[in-house]
């Protein structure tokens, strides 16, 4: 049987070595948890903090989390949340200021991010990160809190085996297996002895930790199993766009009477924003105390739902929800090619589970595409 040294065949007690590993590395480990009837992403304690046995089932404005006991550790799928929270935090301080009687003084917030250690990064929101490396990173401004969060990230990918019902990954070319950038990647799949976990180390920090926890080399036979697991996630997709095709036809139609019918439904409540893993607006809160004598400032996160988001010398520019969705949905799927020179959206589904009246981004392009093609036809 061939040997690959950088592939191995990992169980569990190994990932729980290499969770303590971390641990000793002062590392800070992040990943799921089962809280609140979702997986959710925060700091792990123990190894045992993973929800382990869990699946989800995920519709359009529908989640559940069920609990399994086969001892699974990734066959859920995505959560609401997104690894984006740990990178680009929703609420940071970025400076206080304090008055004195003749004067003030102003301290800037320069706290240092921990070391982190990702678990269970999914090809979707490995491909968010990257998205938001340009913004962060390689814009003319680079955020230095970013920076130094990300050059000391240690992350551990997991490709999907069991895709939820509003994946689209595969489409937008960033799943199910997670593409490049990652330190360590995962698959999880069943044999006869039960889980295993076929493992990649792609990073000299990922092989160092190999080497030291001394990971046993996988098997031909292993590989083939991982990649065909993943081939069946991938044929399971029901969700299908053509990024390319999504860019021209939104560019085409900004005057397309769907946008009322979105609007109709839509309740400008920002989920879909909350939960995107490439949103990544900010706004700035200034907070005074009572005294007058303390003041801070604060980045959050904003939404272009939000009335105040366009906010610009007196007015709001875009005052109707009809404007606030196609803004979004044009920007994830067609103007951010034009900023970025890639789409906006990475598949993951979380607008479409986590909107409360289900509106679905696919089905309104999808929508928008088949009238264009019924007028076409029409004229031709
Ligand atoms: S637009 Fe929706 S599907 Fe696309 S990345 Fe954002 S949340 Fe995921
Ligand atoms: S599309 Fe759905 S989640 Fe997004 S703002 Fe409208 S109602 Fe809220």
């Amino acid at each position: 049987m061939r040997r690959n040294t950088t592939i191995f065949r990992l169980n569990t007690s190994h990932l729980r070595s290499l969770f303590q590993q971390l641990a000793a590395e002062d590392y800070k480990n992040l990943g799921p948890v089962a809280r609140d009837g979702a997986v959710m992403l925060e700091t792990l304690s123990s190894f045992d903090d993973m929800p382990t046995g869990c699946t989800e089932k995920h519709d359009k404005g529908q989640y559940r989390l069920r609990q399994g006991d086969d001892g699974s550790l990734f066959q859920y799928t995505l959560g609401p949340q997104s690894f984006k929270k740990f990178l680009h935090p929703p609420r940071r301080k970025l400076w206080e200021a304090r008055g004195t009687r003749q004067s003030f003084e102003i301290t800037l917030q320069e706290d240092i991010p921990p070391k982190m250690a990702f678990w269970g990064v999914r090809g979707c929101d490995l491909e968010a990160i990257k998205i938001q490396d340009r913004i962060f990173l390689q814009g003319t401004v680079v955020n230095d809190w970013y920076r130094q969060a990300r050059e000391q990230l240690f992350i551990i990918a997991t490709g999907c085996t069991r895709p939820a019902g509003n994946c689209f990954c595969t489409s937008m070319k960033t799943g199910p297996m997670p593409g490049d950038d990652f330190d360590l990647s995962l698959v999880e799949v069943k044999d006869a002895d039960g889980w295993f976990y076929l493992t990649e180390c792609r990073s000299t920090k990922a092989l160092e930790l190999a080497q030291k926890l001394d990971f046993p080399p996988a098997g031909t036979d292993e590989v083939t199993e991982a990649a065909m697991a993943i081939q069946e996630a991938d044929d399971k997709m029901t969700v299908r766009l053509d990024p390319t095709e999504a860019a021209l036809t939104l560019k085409n139609n900004l005057e397309h009477r769907h946008w009322d019918n979105v609007a109709e439904r839509c309740l400008s409540c920002a989920n879909c924003t909350m939960v995107c893993p490439t949103c990544f607006c900010t706004t700035t809160e200034d907070i005074t105390d009572i005294t007058g004598n303390h003041t801070e400032r604060w980045l959050t996160w904003d939404s272009c739902f939000n009335g105040d988001y366009s906010f610009i010398h007196g007015g709001k520019i875009r005052q109707t929800t009809r404007s606030r969705y196609r803004q979004w949905m044009t920007h994830k799927l067609s103007t951010w090619h034009d900023q970025f020179g890639t789409s906006g959206c990475v598949g993951c589904g979380r607008c479409i589970t986590w909107c409360p009246v289900g509106i679905d981004i696919t089905e309104e392009l999808l929508a928008i595409q088949e009238n264009q093609k019924r007028k076409e036809q029409e004229f031709a």
